[in-house]
């Protein structure tokens, strides 16, 4: 296989004293769905802060695009097409949903491919447009999550990071989402790193997965073979 877009290699982070990651690497190739999967705590948020620029790591590298990026400034880190769409959705409640779309392409002066973009994430979340004029805050909590992800879409990302996609919502939403997250890949080529704590559905989506556990990757495969693993079935998708 080619080269990989995102390589992430030893990478350490601390909160202070506490090392929240211990030495992570890892490859996500243009095109694929990477997910990593990972128990409350396991420094899977850390890790998304840490490659958007959020936080510096203390040591490691990441190289985007074969452009060594590690401690850049999060805005730099946007510019090369690294979209982070975090955990808890952070849209602005105050703000409209058009307006909120058009935070998401702020440093793009060409209009006319920002209303193409506004088009795109209209045609994979219909119900944005018909609430394009009401304010984000009177959205249901999926509807919120449709927001953010339609937001990092606006930036025309080459890679984009979702931290807990399916954080506090039903599983038929979760399903509705991930289905539409899928013909984002498929359909034009988003390359995706999602975090998860719902495992089954995160290597439904992915072509690779990677667990991690205290701080460290501890296992990685293709999805195929970590859902057909019995560790990972008795620990994370809770089939006994
Ligand atoms: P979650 O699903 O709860 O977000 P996670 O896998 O994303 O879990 P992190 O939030 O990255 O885990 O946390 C990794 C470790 O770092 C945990 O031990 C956590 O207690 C610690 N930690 C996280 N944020 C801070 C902080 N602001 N200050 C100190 N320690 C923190």
């Amino acid at each position: 296989m080619s080269d990989a877009l995102l390589k992430v290699r030893n990478i350490e982070s601390f909160y202070g004293p506490i090392m929240a990651i211990r030495g992570v690497s890892l490859d996500v190739h243009q095109g694929q769905i990477v997910s990593i999967l990972g128990a409350n705590g396991a420094g899977k948020t850390t890790l998304m802060k840490t490659i958007s620029g959020v936080m510096d790591p203390e040591k490691g590298q990441i190289i985007f695009a074969d452009q060594e990026i590690q401690g850049q400034e999060p805005h730099k880190i946007v510019q090369a097409g690294i979209v982070h769409v975090p955990e808890g959705r952070e849209v602005f409640p105050l703000l409209t949903v058009d307006e909120n779309l058009s935070l998401g392409a702020y440093t793009d002066i060409d209009r006319a491919r920002v209303e193409r973009h506004r088009e795109l994430v209209f045609n994979y979340f219909p119900i944005l447009k018909e609430r394009r004029n009401q304010e984000a805050g009177t959205l249901s909590g999926g509807q919120q999550q449709m927001l953010a992800i339609g937001r990092g879409l606006m930036g025309n990302p080459r890679i984009m990071l979702l931290d807990e996609p399916s954080l506090g919502l039903s599983p038929l939403l979760v399903q509705e989402i991930f289905g539409i997250l899928r013909r984002l890949n498929e359909e034009e080529g988003v390359t995706m790193l999602l975090v998860e704590q719902n495992a089954s559905a995160a290597l439904e989506l992915a072509h690779h997965g990677y667990v991690m556990e205290v701080g460290r990757i501890v296992m990685d495969g293709s999805a195929e073979d970590l859902m057909k693993s019995e560790d990972i079935q008795n620990f994370y998708l809770g089939v006994q």
